[in-house]
């Protein structure tokens, strides 16, 4: 493991400092977070706050953390440590955080770090995720301030920011009035609530509140991960491709000459010829074809670790991680006893991404689900964005409506799927959807 020891000492260049480095992003030990502070969005997914990141709260959020971290932990004898135990009073009690958890409170209550190791706290005891509760909280803030909650709705409530979000988590845990109808996720209590509360569940893909982070220009690469993702999250897909271009030619050629977790030497050139501005930066590059291909690879990693158990901290989500496509397969093989090579390794992933996709279609999925919370970026392209998912969803083997097809589902020696799909009218003998009412599971997904 030395290696590994060895990179997070020398991070990459160009990247946000939580990415810099092997693991899940360092939230533990980084405390420069300008990054998330001011390019992910507040409350409800709503506001940016370019300039928030100074010297004073740098300072303060540095006290904080260093304060009430009262060690770096590892998950089993990993070496990385990228979690750490948190004690808010005493220390001798303390609870586990990492990674983004760290400031979705506090964003989501426009508050800081101090509040959001807190409620952290009351949370993670409670077993709530720090992803749906604090955007659901400040969903709930918001339907207070435009009165379709009012104080009827929230008796008792308190009126300091903090406090509120204290008293919603309560309602919320034990199911108690506003809680309850709460306690569901945006998109559920906002059907329930009615009364325009809907268009304030504004930062869902197929019902599940996603990463609050609100941009300008469509990424043809992040839109097909957003809409086809089978997982709940964008961060299940996301990983070895960087996230934006470097500024230079010469940065971007500097990070592809030690760069051998590529499928093939295409995707160093796709890199290589991204820009920031111009003919080849984005929403025109990468091209669909190339996009396809680099979803396609992070999706194929993430996948893998899934099934095997890896860590995507080591594996599918870093940069340049210790184990990619061409050491995996022999390390499976000698773990599990299976003969693989990348051909059968990227079959068994092509069969696992099926028969996930698979279950999600029987219980209603279709194309129309697949779309990006509409505010996700300012400029959207409707046209180039129907191609992508055409696309795509050819590369994939998937039929118009995101079905796999008979065809690519008999490659995949999923006869009994094809079966099933023929019996539910999913499928019929030329490979058209014949729609959800066909479906016995309903369309509750
Ligand atoms: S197993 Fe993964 S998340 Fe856990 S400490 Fe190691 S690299 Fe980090």
């Amino acid at each position: 493991m030395a290696f590994i020891k060895h990179r997070n000492e020398n991070p990459l260049k160009n990247v946000m400092p939580i990415m810099a480095g092997l693991g899940s992003p360092q939230e533990m030990v980084v405390h420069d977070e300008q990054w998330h502070t001011e390019n992910f969005v507040w409350g409800n997914a709503r506001v940016r706050r370019k300039g928030f990141w100074t010297e004073e709260v740098s300072e303060q959020w540095t006290n904080t953390m260093e304060s009430m971290r009262t060690r770096l932990l590892s998950c089993y004898n990993c070496p990385m440590k990228c979690g750490a135990a948190i004690s808010v009073d005493t220390r001798m009690c303390s609870y586990m955080m990492k990674c983004f958890s760290k400031l979705t409170y506090t964003m989501a209550a426009f508050s800081d770090l101090e509040f959001g190791l807190r409620i952290a706290q009351k949370a993670t005891e409670h077993g709530v995720d720090a992803f749906s509760a604090p955007q659901t909280m400040a969903f709930a803030i918001e339907l207070l301030e435009a009165g379709i909650l009012t104080d009827e709705d929230v008796p008792g409530m308190p009126s300091d920011k903090e406090g509120r979000f204290y008293w919603l988590l309560d309602r919320i845990v034990r199911r108690e009035g506003i809680g309850d109808v709460l306690a569901d996720g945006t998109y559920w209590a906002a059907e329930r609530i009615g009364k325009g509360a809907e268009e304030y569940a504004h930062n869902c893909i197929k019902k599940t509140e996603q990463l609050p982070l609100k941009l300008g220009m469509l990424n043809q690469m992040y839109f097909l991960m957003y809409c086809t993702g089978e997982k709940a999250n964008i961060t299940q897909i996301e990983g070895n491709f960087p996230q934006a271009p470097f500024p230079t030619r010469e940065e971007r050629e500097d990070f592809t000459r030690n760069w051998p977790h590529v499928p093939d030497e295409r995707f160093k050139q796709w890199f290589e010829d991204w820009e920031l501005r111009g003919e080849n930066s984005i929403p025109n590059y990468p091209s669909a074809e190339a996009s396809c291909e680099i979803v396609n690879w992070q999706e194929k990693m993430h996948y893998i670790d899934d099934s095997t158990g890896m860590c995507a901290g080591l594996s599918s989500f870093p940069y340049k991680p210790p184990f990619h496509i061409h050491n995996l397969p022999e390390l499976i093989s000698a773990g599990a006893g299976l003969e693989l090579d990348e051909e059968s390794l990227t079959h068994l992933t092509r069969r696992n991404r099926d028969l996930v996709r698979a279950n999600n279609i029987r219980r209603g999925m279709r194309r129309a689900d697949e779309a990006p919370p509409a505010d996700h970026w300012k400029r959207r392209f409707p046209e180039l964005e129907e191609k992508l998912l055409d696309t795509y969803y050819e590369f994939k083997g998937w039929n118009l409506e995101g079905v796999p097809t008979r065809t690519s589902l008999h490659e995949l020696g999923l006869e009994y799927v094809v079966e099933d799909f023929r019996e539910r009218g999913i499928l019929k003998a030329d490979e058209e959807v014949v729609g959800q009412a066909a479906t016995s599971e309903g369309s509750e997904s």
